[in-house]
């Protein structure tokens, strides 16, 4: 496989949302808690969460503020009031048994991501901010909590969405009988099911909205709306699934190859119509490569319920877990200022989610990475 970025997600995007259909999912337990306009500061104030006594997971998202914003968590304080994260823990700054992204437009945050963190009900509290240099936005937030049993061999579900792939011959009414098609989707299981996760009934869905404008996705380093539109857009799949846009490309401005670009992490679980609802896998590869477009359709996926990288890029950032291998930036050798598979053999290279997988070497998941896949509220 050639060079691949598995780039984080930037979402996107601007409008209502629209197309939740987790409320009817006896599993699932939505809370609408409402609409809240940021101080000064760019903070909405502690927004009440009312965690079940019975939660695995919790998915708190607030949107939309726009593309051109970026928003986090300041801090979240658990049932007895005690501070569970703080912004003095992002990833920019320390180590923590949790992350929370700076994210484009609409804000997913999960918990728990670590089992070292687990979560307890109770009257919880977040507070979040979105950096908007002092101008107040107004945000609308809910809460999904996952409430039925975490299962140890469990499943999700897929939307499988084709866009504009008739060069490959690949459309909705073809791919359950497509051999490469399901080459990948046998590829992504064998990965998952090692942390108990398999994949579980598949949605076949021709996109319906602007073809020409989405099958190849155009994105830069400080643009990536186009990414947003096509993950809000309203497929028609199940909200309790992972929705996957099949596109032929992405195009980047920063030259790299992009295969998969998941919205987060983690996404809008169980949420549609937002600019975290999914992700894109390309299938420029699937002809000749099934198995590699399996591996990012698993990484990506991955990302989408709560996993970061092992290792970033620099190898100065790494997951919460404890039992996934660090590969420091002191093991760049080369002095091409990144960590490559080659210089993180036996730190994390082997991993799914290191950040430069390949399908030949990168094919572990952790315990931990299971934990937090199989209690996502997309998963059964
Ligand atoms: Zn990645």
């Amino acid at each position: 496989m050639t060079s691949l970025l598995l780039a984080l997600v930037l979402p996107l995007a601007c409008g209502d949302k629209g197309g939740d259909d987790s409320g009817t999912d006896a599993g699932l337990q939505v809370e609408d808690l409402g609409s809240f306009t940021t101080d000064t500061g760019g903070l909405t104030g502690d927004i009440p969460l009312s965690v079940p006594d019975d939660a695995s997971s919790v998915m708190v998202h607030c949107g939309s503020y726009g593309y051109s914003l970026l928003g986090t968590a300041w801090h979240i304080k658990d049932g007895a009031g005690s501070l569970y994260y703080t912004n003095e823990n992002h990833e920019s700054y320390a180590p923590a048994k949790m992350r929370v992204g700076n994210l484009d437009d609409h804000l997913p945050v999960l918990f728990p991501v670590s089992p070292d963190h687990d979560i307890s009900g109770g009257d919880w509290q977040i507070n979040a901010w979105i950096a908007s240099g002092g101008t107040p936005k107004t945000v609308s937030c809910e809460a999904v909590y996952r409430i039925d049993d975490v299962a140890n061999n469990a499943s999700v579900d897929i939307n499988a969405v084709f866009v504009g792939l008739d060069a490959l011959g690949l459309d909705a009414a073809g791919a359950p009988e497509d051999a490469d098609f399901q080459a990948a989707l046998e590829k992504a299981d064998e990965l998952l099911s090692q942390a108990g996760l398999s994949l579980g009934a598949v949605n076949y869905i021709d996109f319906s909205g602007d073809v020409d404008t989405y099958s190849v996705v155009d994105i830069t380093d400080s643009d990536s709306s186009e990414l947003g539109n096509l993950l809000k857009q309203d497929v028609g799949g199940a909200g309790r699934a992972l929705t996957v846009f099949f596109v032929q490309e992405i195009s980047s401005s920063g030259g790299a190859t992009i295969l998969g670009l998941a919205a987060g992490p983690p996404g809008a679980a169980t949420v549609g119509g937002t600019s975290k609802s999914g992700m894109v896998v390309t299938s420029a590869d699937l002809r000749a490569d099934p198995a590699s477009v399996g591996l990012i359709l698993a990484h990506e996926g991955a990302h989408f319920l709560g996993l970061f990288h092992t290792s970033e890029k620099e190898g100065s950032t790494h997951d919460p877990l404890s039992d996934t291998p660090e590969c420091g930036s002191s093991a760049n050798t080369d002095g091409n200022g990144y960590v490559d598979r080659e210089e993180c053999a036996g730190k994390g290279a082997d991993n799914i989610m290191f950040w430069a997988p390949s399908v030949e070497v990168s094919t572990k998941l952790s315990d931990d990475q299971g934990w937090v896949l199989r209690r996502n509220p997309a998963v059964r």
